[in-house]
């Protein structure tokens, strides 16, 4: 049975208003519209996934649907900013009940996890591409920016970068993926409770997209600075315990789609920091220090640089693997 534009939207995308919201106006005439409250900024942030592109094609609507907001949950946690509104532009062949229902699943757990509502969107036909807007608040001050680590303040990361990358090699060599792992590349946690935490700690803080070093470089540049890692002390899971060192600092430094947060903050708000991540049960590890020369340098503990090749993704230079 075919179904219409409009019944898709409202089967699969109107959900039950909570009451007493700032939404005024949700799903349904030509625009939303939104009570932003004072003395608050909105962050604002937006991204596309591509079948082929970002995901490899067979992949579960579930999946799809939930890392389509995942990655915007991780940007607005990596500006330290409260998700609230999201609109979605979801382009697909055709519509496929099944498929919807299992997209939509994704989407709303993670939607209802961390408050935010479906305020609008766009459906068309073509080749499937999913994007979603999202749009959270913060206090005016309080956002976490990348322009603003200083020479000695202390870099750290959360959780443990590169098991998403490994997880895609996995898939592309066409080995069975471990579940652990599989879930690190296709549900990531955005660190949405600890990006608030930090808000108005003046950490530069970015979530890992394109690859730690890239998202490192990311930091340094904006800050006009430059930073060591250190390479030995990069957090790892179990997975990639089990290889090389050298393949796992590939994936490590040059692996995206990791959505773990990366930060430099003043070394006096150390002791701070280490309470809110134990509080929020989270894994933490300090990784290198910001230096005023530019540029990164990776070094094993005992000093030696690490050389590695390659960079972080670039959809346009094409390097790595997203
Ligand atoms: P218009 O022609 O005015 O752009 P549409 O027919 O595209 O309106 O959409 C009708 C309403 O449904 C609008 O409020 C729009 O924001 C919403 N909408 C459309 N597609 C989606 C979607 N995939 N998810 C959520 N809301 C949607
Ligand atoms: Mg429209």
């Amino acid at each position: 049975m075919a179904i219409s534009e409009f019944e898709i939207i409202e089967r699969y995308f109107r959900q039950a208003r909570p009451p007493g919201d700032e939404v005024v106006l949700g799903i349904g005439d030509d625009a939303a519209l939104l009570q932003v409250s004072a003395d608050y900024q909105l962050a604002v942030t937006l991204d596309t996934l591509v079948a082929g592109r970002h995901f490899p094609p067979h992949t579960e609507a579930f999946d799809i649907g939930y890392k389509s907001l995942a990655v915007n949950l991780s940007d607005l946690a990596a500006m330290g900013a409260r998700p609230a509104w999201a609109t979605l532009a979801l382009t697909m062949p055709e519509a496929d009940e099944r498929w919807l229902k299992a997209f939509a699943a994704g989407f709303f757990q993670l939607a209802t996890r961390y408050g935010v509502e479906l305020v609008g969107g766009d459906t068309t036909r073509g080749p499937l591409s999913i994007t979603v807007q999202l749009v959270g608040q913060v206090e005016a001050g309080k956002a976490l920016r990348r322009d603003s680590a200083r020479p000695g303040h202390k870099l750290y990361v959360t959780g443990t970068p590169g098991d998403a990358a490994y997880a895609l090699r996995q898939i592309k060599a066409g080995v069975e993926v471990d579940d652990d792992l599989l879930r690190r590349l296709n549900r990531p946690e955005p660190r949405v409770e600890f990006g608030l935490a930090l808000a108005g700690s003046g950490a530069a803080a970015i979530d890992i997209s394109d690859g730690l070093l890239a998202d490192v470089g990311h930091i340094v540049r904006a800050s006009h600075c430059g930073a060591t890692l250190w390479v030995d002390r990069l957090p790892r899971s179990r997975a990639l315990q089990a290889l090389r060192l050298e393949e796992v600092i590939g994936c490590q430094l040059q692996g995206g789609d990791d959505y773990e947060l990366c930060f430099a903050l003043e070394a006096d708000k150390a002791e701070w920091l280490w309470k809110i991540a134990a509080q929020d049960q989270l894994q933490l590890t300090e990784i290198g220090v910001i230096e005023a020369q530019p540029g990164i340098r990776c070094r094993h503990d005992d000093g030696s640089l690490h050389h590695s090749q390659g960079r972080g993704f670039d959809h346009f230079l094409q390097q790595n693997n997203g």
